[in-house]
Order: C-alpha cells, then sequence, then structure tokens
C-alpha cells in the first residue's frame, strides 16, 4: 500500500484560471477530491474522471467551529491508501482551517503537502482594481474575520489597535456583520469618511463591487442587493479603483451569454467570450455522432484519387473525414492529387491542422458563395462532398448541375439539450441575455425544445438572439423569433463583432 498522502491544494478564489500549477498537478492525480463549496466547478473538471468528489458544505460563512466530519474523512480515505486532494476555496491557510486539518493529519501520522492559493483578498484587490499596498497610500495590510462580533466582551480583535492600523484593511466573512463592524471601526477613531469596498464573487464573471464611504458602505450594500461571499477593502487605496477597475470595465463584463454549440466546439468561443468579460454558459443543442452507416464513407475514401474536388463545409467534417481515413489504413498520400475546398475560415484551419493547405476558400462565408466560385472550377470534374448527416441540399444541388458529385455523410448531427441543466432554466426564466445561434439545425434544436416561457422571452426580446449568418437568422425567422445581432462575417468572431456592436449601441 502506498504511503498515505493529502494535499492541501488552495483552488483560488472563483476565477478557474487563478488555481496555481502545482494545485493543478495534484488535482490531475487525485483519486479523491474533498471540496469546499466555494470551489469552481470548471476546477473540478481537471480531477480524473474516476475520482471520488466530495463537497463539504463547509461555507465558513455558516459556521466557524470545527469540522470533525471533515478530518474523519481526511484521515479515512489518506489511510485506505488513496491520494487525497483537499481543495480549499481561496489558500488554505487563511481562514479555511487548513492549519488545524494539517496538526490532524501530523497527529495521524499521514504525510501532507501544503499548496499555496490566491487568497480572498488578492482576488478582490486584482479584480477590483485596488491595490492592497501603494507607495502614496497604504504600507501594510491587515486580514482580519469579520465573522467576531464587535460587540462580544472578550472579542479575538483589538478594534482599537485596527481602527489605528495605518494600512489597508481586508475583512473576511464580514459581510452578515457590516454595520456592526463599520460601527466599531468608527467608534474605535477610524475617519468615517475613509473609502471602502465591498467585493462579491471576486475574480468571477459575476464579480459586483459598492465602493464608499465607510460610513455609507452598509446602506449602499444593502441597496445593491450584494450577498455572500464578499470581502471588504478598507483605506484610501480604494479611490485607485478610478482608474484600475480593469476587471469591470472589459465590454462584456457580467453579460450572460448562452452558447449552443457542440461541446467540443464551444471552449474557444467560451474563452473569448469570457476574456471580454461574459459569464459564459454551454448547452450543447446538436450532438456529434458517427454515422449509422460507414460502408458509403469507406468505398468513397478507398478511391479518392476517382476524385479531382474534395469539399468540406465544417470543422467536424475535416475531423471526422481523417479520422475515417486514418482508421481504414490509408493516409494523407490518398489525397496527392486531389483539390480542396473549405466553405470558410474555421474549415481551413481544421484543414491546416493536418498538414494540407486548402485550394479554395471563397471570399464570403457560405453555401451560396462556395458553390459559386466553385462551380466554375469544378466542371466537368468529380467531386466528392464530406458533410453531415443533414443540412441544406443547395451544395450539391448546385454542383450537381455541372459535375459529378459524390456525396457522403461523415458525421450525424443528434438533436440533444439537457433541459435540466441550470443554462437551460436561465432561459426559459428570461434571466439569459444573449443565445449564439451558430447553425440552422441549432435553431431548430434550440426552439425545438424550448417551454412556452422560454420561447416569450425570446420573442419579447429579454433573451435575445445573435446568428452567425444571414441563412441562419432566416431560419430563427422562419420559426417565428427575432434576431437581435446578425455576424457580418459569418464566424463566431464576426458574432462576437455584433454582439459588441449590439452592446454599445445601448
Ligand atoms: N480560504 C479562503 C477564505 C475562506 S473564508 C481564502 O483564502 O480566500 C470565506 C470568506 O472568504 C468569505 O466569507 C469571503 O469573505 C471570502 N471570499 C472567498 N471567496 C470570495 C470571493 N470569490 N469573493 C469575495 N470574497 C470571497
Amino acid at each position: 500500500m502506498k504511503e498515505p498522502r493529502v494535499y492541501l491544494v488552495g483552488a483560488g478564489p472563483g476565477h478557474p484560471g487563478y488555481i496555481t500549477l502545482r494545485g493543478l498537478e495534484c488535482l490531475s492525480r487525485a483519486e479523491v477530491v474533498i471540496y469546499d463549496r466555494l470551489v469552481s466547478p470548471q476546477i473540478l473538471q481537471q480531477a480524473p474522471a474516476d475520482a471520488e468528489l466530495i463537497c463539504v458544505r463547509d461555507l465558513a460563512d455558516l459556521h466557524v467551529e470545527r469540522s470533525p466530519h471533515i478530518n474523519r474523512l481526511l484521515i479515512e480515505k489518506a489511510k485506505e491508501g488513496k491520494c487525497v486532494v483537499r481543495l480549499k476555496g481561496g489558500d488554505p491557510l487563511v481562514f479555511g482551517r487548513g492549519g488545524e486539518e494539517a496538526e490532524l493529519l501530523h497527529e495521524a501520522g499521514i504525510s501532507f503537502e501544503i499548496v499555496p492559493g490566491v487568497t480572498a483578498a488578492l482576488g478582490a484587490a486584482a479584480c477590483a482594481g485596488i491595490p492592497l499596498t501603494h507607495r502614496a497610500y497604504a504600507s501594510g495590510v491587515a486580514i482580519v474575520t469579520g465573522h467576531e462580533d464587535p460587540k462580544k466582551q472578550e472579542s479575538a480583535i483589538d478594534w482599537t489597535a485596527l481602527a489605528k492600523f495605518p494600512g489597508t484593511i481586508v475583512i473576511y466573512m464580514g459581510f452578515g456583520r457590516l454595520e456592526t463592524i463599520v460601527d466599531a471601526l468608527i467608534e474605535h477613531g477610524k475617519a468615517p469618511q475613509t473609502l471602502a469596498a465591498a467585493i462579491q464573487w471576486a475574480t468571477r464573471g459575476d464579480q459586483r463591487t459598492v465602493q464608499a464611504q465607510l460610513k455609507h458602505l452598509p446602506e449602499q450594500v444593502r441597496n445593491a442587493g450584494l450577498q455572500a461571499p464578499a470581502t471588504i477593502l478598507i483605506g484610501p487605496v480604494v479611490s485607485l479603483r478610478d482608474k484600475l477597475s480593469w476587471f469591470e470595465a472589459r465590454p462584456l463584463f457580467g453579460r450572460r451569454v448562452l452558447v449552443t454549440r457542440p461541446r467540443h466546439q464551444a471552449s474557444d468561443l467560451i474563452r473569448r467570450l469570457e476574456e471580454l468579460g461574459a459569464v459564459c454558459w454551454s448547452l450543447p443543442v446538436v450532438e456529434i455522432r458517427e454515422p449509422l452507416d460507414w460502408s458509403p464513407v469507406d468505398e468513397a475514401l478507398s478511391q479518392l484519387q476517382e476524385f479531382d474536388w474534395l469539399v468540406f463545409t465544417s470543422r467536424n467534417g475535416v475531423e471526422a473525414f481523417f479520422s475515417r481515413l486514418r482508421k481504414i489504413g490509408l493516409d494523407l498520400r490518398a489525397l496527392a492529387s486531389t483539390r480542396i475546398a473549405v466553405i470558410g475560415p474555421a474549415t481551413a484551419e481544421a484543414v491546416r491542422r493536418f498538414y494540407l493547405e486548402p485550394d479554395l476558400i471563397p471570399a464570403e462565408f457560405r453555401s451560396e458563395n462556395l458553390s459559386q466560385e466553385l462551380r466554375e472550377q469544378v466542371a466537368g470534374k468529380r467531386v466528392l462532398l464530406a458533410r453531415a448527416d443533414r443540412g441544406r441540399p443547395l451544395l450539391f444541388d448546385q454542383l450537381a448541375e455541372v459535375a459529378s458529385v459524390t456525396q457522403i455523410a461523415v458525421y450525424a448531427q443528434v438533436d440533444d439539450i439537457d433541459i435540466h441543466s441550470e443554462a437551460y432554466r436561465l432561459v426559459c426564466a428570461g434571466e439569459m441575455e444573449f443565445v449564439f445561434v451558430t447553425s440552422s439545425n441549432i435553431a431548430r434544436g434550440f426552439f425545438g425544445a424550448l417551454d412556452e416561457a422560454g420561447k416569450q422571452a425570446v420573442q419579447t426580446g429579454r433573451v435575445k438572439i445573435v446568428s452567425i449568418s444571414p441563412v441562419t437568422s432566416a431560419t430563427v425567422q422562419e420559426l417565428g423569433f427575432p434576431v437581435a445581432a446578425e455576424a457580418k462575417e459569418f464566424t463566431t468572431e464576426g458574432m462576437i463583432a455584433a454582439l459588441l456592436d449590439l452592446v454599445n449601441a445601448k
């Protein structure tokens, strides 16, 4: 049996990118992950698929007393010889009871490693644009818990000293007692007009910040409806926020966007949107599967030299085509004498990943243009069209007028939408602001799956549709729904540009 070992890992304050490399390394080897409620689901996805994930609902806002249950579990799992990761919000040793857990492991003779994390104070400071120290304003930082009742006789916090502290004060877990904390600080000598900020869900797309003079902070926080978890920063450094608030100044900050592409194609788009500040949700509408019957594909693949042109209309088509080519024992040489046409830049990129340069990329990206430019080139030639099992027949029809065309379905599309997901609920409740619709098929699958409330939310414009092209827009409109923005360049980048125009126009 392996030596029992536990990794106490800081997951960072919320943004899935703010975990350390060492933390990720430990997580990727974990057999058991015992995690706090505040840990982001995207970070948990980095654990092996067969790892046992256990959530301890030990939100520190709710109780501070030790959690014997968690400790027992840690020791039990470690003694079974499992690789255990205890994943904690922020840093494990800052108000995370990581110190107590490590002590217990020490007493039980279990070896451990502590992997630091970005604590809430640092995440809040960076993403609210408030330096914790600054040569002109603050030469120190005090991190304190606000969980203590300042009215308590035997307070662990020396409020007189804290009020005099010549630097930035950061309060964790103080949200429920904001009023009494502020009163105590002012009572003990802190200037009531000192600047302060409360930051809820720091570092996440839904971060919210309220900034005010200390004496007004509780009221302003209440008016804004802020909730826990929040971190309070107090000190003149808060004034720098006017210049340094980069995170909340991003063009799509806090806007809710739904991406409906198949999951494996959604990640680049989601990353781009998140960099612009959007809060993204993924709700795949169409799943990509293998075609039911490979035999027509295999037949075409085994006589590729018979075709003058090979035409791809999607990235999925490219990937499925080459993967099948390899599977039946062929390689790129089978295409030595074949010219390749693609529908647009994303499909061209997919082809380049197989070390091939497309011979034809139409100037505008849609079937009409591809067929026009292609028709001139392929007249009298033999064409192989690799595509999905469903979609518009236009390209085939137009090419078949001038050339001998064989079409093969290299992948199948199946409608598959999770109507029990949070993303679906948000759409139907009218709480999703934008939906990215990237094809006519996706439009049909998406609207077909919406309930009455969801349909109404789109019809009344509470949920707005961003469409990839005039063809997709036409499908959306035929189904009876308005299109709020349409890409000028028919790519996901074009959709983002259209969304930015829409947001800026308001
Ligand atoms: N170990 C954690 C702190 C746990 S105590 C860390 O190092 O960050 C829980 C408190 O942390 C909350 O009450 C809140 O004050 C703060 N906190 C944690 N995550 C936060 C976030 N994303 N935004 C604002 N405050 C957060």
